[in-house]
């Protein structure tokens, strides 16, 4: 991988910003089960991270995909999934669409206080009944003169009860499940839009998760995002950046997960010696570490294809894979070497441990990347 100044410039900017303005805060926001995503998005914004890759008639930074893929990783050092997470859907997940195909006037009205962080973005695509299969959700957006009328929910919306926006999946006709969707910017505070709960999950604690109901939420058709009908296609393109987003900041997780261990074994005795001093703890974090570095080359490979503007469809597929599969057997393992303490909440290492489960799930199931890996490799019945 090729970083220049320019990147590590960057690197210093955000790790600083992590040690003085957002890991200080993190134990009271898990404890609270939600984060300040306004004031923390501000301070962000300020710092330019919330635009790195997005157009600078916006606002943004106007840099290439590697210069994000340094904000995704380093945001793994945040000591806490659900503060990285809400940024990966402002920035990866719920705004990619819009930068791309939004109107101008549309991208000024919404992309512009995204990036300085004066707006907070959710995105709705998962609902009760359909996570995984995307093409069967049932939210409709009906024409209605120059609005659309929505009706349904979502389910699992990240930073939903206190999103001022969501960027939206939803049915705008009859046409087959590939064809009839369009994503549509929904203003939160439009009437007949409701939080229906706030979910309690078992690990990303400092992220509020919400399930929404709409009924009868007016918006008007300008704000759709580019044509209609292309909503499904837009998603699978925003679903790419978003996996790659993924693995990018599970790097930085597991690398904690690692070093910390390394340093509480080297401290923690039994039978005389340090747990350190046991060539099979020694080698199992070797392993882990060269799995990561191996996951670390691939993902870098992925910055760099993206920001030369090829398709990344497998590359990042297969990160996203590996990350989920990695977050599991990482975080499991070095847990493991913590003993008791490993399973109390007063350590890093069960965050971590707990936070991580979901790149397993979220943005896709592994099981539904070895269904996209099986169609590329023409094996998929
Ligand atoms: C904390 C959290 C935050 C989230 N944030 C958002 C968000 O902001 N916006 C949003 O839209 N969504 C969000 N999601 C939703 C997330 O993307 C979905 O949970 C995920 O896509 C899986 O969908 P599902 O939960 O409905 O699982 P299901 O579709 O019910 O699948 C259940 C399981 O079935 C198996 N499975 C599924 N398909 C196949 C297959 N083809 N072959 C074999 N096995 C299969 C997998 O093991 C899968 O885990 C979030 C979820 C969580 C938990």
């Amino acid at each position: 991988m090729h970083l220049t100044e320019d990147h590590e410039a960057l690197r210093a900017t955000i790790r600083k910003w992590i040690e003085n303005d957002v890991n200080p805060y993190v134990d009271e926001w898990e404890e609270a089960q939600i984060f300040p995503a306004h004031k923390v998005f501000k301070r962000a914004g300020d710092l330019g991270l919330l635009g790195i890759d997005k157009p600078e008639q916006f606002g943004g930074m106007g840099l290439d995909y590697t210069f994000n893929a340094v904000l995704a990783e380093e945001l793994g050092l945040i000591k806490a999934g659900g503060v990285p997470m809400a940024i990966g859907v402002q920035t990866d997940m719920a705004t990619p669409a819009l930068a791309r195909h939004g109107s101008d006037e549309l991208r000024a009205e919404y992309l512009a206080p995204a990036i300085t962080g004066d707006i907070v973005f959710c995105l709705g695509v998962s609902e009760v009944g359909s996570g995984s299969d995307v093409a069967s959700i049932r939210t409709t957006a009906i024409r209605d003169g120059d609005d659309y009328i929505i009706n349904g929910g979502k389910m699992w919306t990240t930073s939903g009860t206190q999103a001022d926006v969501c960027c939206l999946l939803a049915n705008t006709s009859d046409d087959p499940a590939h064809k009839n969707k369009s994503l549509i910017i929904m203003p939160m505070d439009t009437p007949g839009v409701s939080v229906a709960r706030k979910i309690r999950k078992v690990g990303m604690h400092s992220s509020d998760t919400a399930q929404l109901y709409f009924d009868n939420v007016r918006v008007p058709r300008r704000n759709l995002i580019g044509q209609e009908g292309m909503g499904f296609i837009y998603q699978m393109q925003q679903f790419q950046a978003e996996r790659l987003w993924g693995a990018f900041s599970t790097l930085g997780s597991l690398q904690r997960a690692i070093d910390c261990t390394i340093d509480y074994t080297r401290e923690r005795k039994a039978f005389g010696k340090s747990i350190l001093d046991n060539q099979w703890v020694q080698f199992k974090l070797a392993e882990y570490q060269a799995e990561l570095d191996v996951l670390r080359a691939a993902c870098w490979q992925g910055a760099h294809a993206v920001a030369r503007g090829e398709d990344v469809s497998r590359l990042a597929t297969t990160c996203k894979l590996k990350a989920g599969r990695l977050a599991r057997e990482i975080a499991d393992g070095c847990l493991q070497f913590w003993g008791g303490m490993g399973f109390t909440e007063e350590v890093e290492i069960s965050r971590i441990w707990r936070d991580g489960r979901l790149t397993s799930i979220g943005a896709g199931a592994d099981e539904v990347m070895l269904q996209i890996l099986t169609k590329m490799m023409g094996i998929y019945r």
